[in-house]
């Protein structure tokens, strides 16, 4: 009869409300859990900088202040680890930024060759010091691609530190950019390295927040643990790839993709 029918849709209406409520609560649940989980792993993560820092000043004002040979040396050391915090708090806003969707990327028309080069560049000083060799592998002049300037750079200094970082006094670092061999439209940017290499069973979490193989070569460089966590979240906001490829004491390649622009359209920036 009519009343039944009714009756059916209204308990199947209630029945599917009821499992939209349930699917929200999940969604709120899950992002409450990863926010729990983001301040712990920050706490955790402020901690050793600030107990060095307290043990320090501690040390120095215990009497250590008037015994000059040690006194800058506990100064000098200090200061690291404030730098630390400063490296800490700047990568944790950029990535908060980006999780929460707050950072748009600003997508314009750029010549990769002059992005790459500039930071390539801008970093031969870091490798000297590591005593190992950054090149620039050279490619056409006139490609231009559709991606967030600063946002590349950003993207490139990351994989290319880490490049260094995790490499060995002798060693090299070969950046570039080559056709995608499956996909005509897009350039695949490389960042290769003669290091430490990364074994296997880590190839997937290195891009996790605060993941690090090895703790210790990781702070002793300078590293917060979210680099490779931020070059995931810019290539997802583009919507490109990204690839990882490794073998132990071998080394690495760290490789992305972005999309060209026809040489039709207008240019945003002057060729060099
Ligand atoms: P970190 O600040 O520790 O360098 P990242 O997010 O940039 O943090 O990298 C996470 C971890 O991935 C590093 O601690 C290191 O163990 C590993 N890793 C990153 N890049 C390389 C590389 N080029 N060669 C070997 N290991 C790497």
């Amino acid at each position: 009869s009519d009343g039944r029918d009714e009756l059916d849709f209204l308990i199947k209406q209630s029945i599917r409300a009821s499992k939209t409520v349930e699917r929200e609560i999940q969604r709120l649940n899950r992002i409450e859990n990863y926010r729990k989980e983001f301040i712990g792993d920050i706490s955790h993560e402020l901690k050793t900088p600030i107990f060095a820092i307290q043990g320090f000043i501690e040390t120095l004002l215990n009497g250590a202040i008037d015994d000059d040979g040690v006194n800058r040396k506990f100064l000098k050391k200090a200061m690291r680890n404030v730098n630390r915090l400063i490296y800490l708090t700047k990568d944790l806003m950029e990535i908060s930024k980006l999780e929460t969707g707050e950072l748009k990327s600003d997508v314009q028309d750029i010549y990769l060759r002059n992005v790459i080069k500039e930071v390539v560049e801008n970093l031969q000083y870091k490798a000297k010091k590591e005593d190992v060799s950054l090149q620039f592998e050279d490619f056409s002049k006139s490609v231009l691609v559709n991606a967030d300037r600063n946002q590349i750079k950003q993207v490139l200094i990351n994989l290319i530190e880490n490049a260094i970082k995790y490499n060995e006094p002798g060693g090299s670092v070969t950046v570039g950019a080559k056709s995608f061999s499956k996909d005509e439209d897009r350039m695949l940017v490389y960042v290769e390295d003669t290091g430490i290499g990364i074994n296997q069973q880590f190839i997937d979490r290195v891009t996790e927040r605060f993941f690090r193989v090895d703790k210790s070569r990781s702070r002793e460089k300078g590293g917060t643990g979210l680099g490779l966590a931020i070059v995931k979240h810019i290539m997802e906001a583009h919507g490109e790839e990204f690839f990882i490829e490794s073998t132990p004491d071998i080394g690495s390649t760290f490789s992305f993709t972005l999309s060209k622009v026809d040489r039709t359209s207008a240019a945003a920036e002057v060729e060099d």
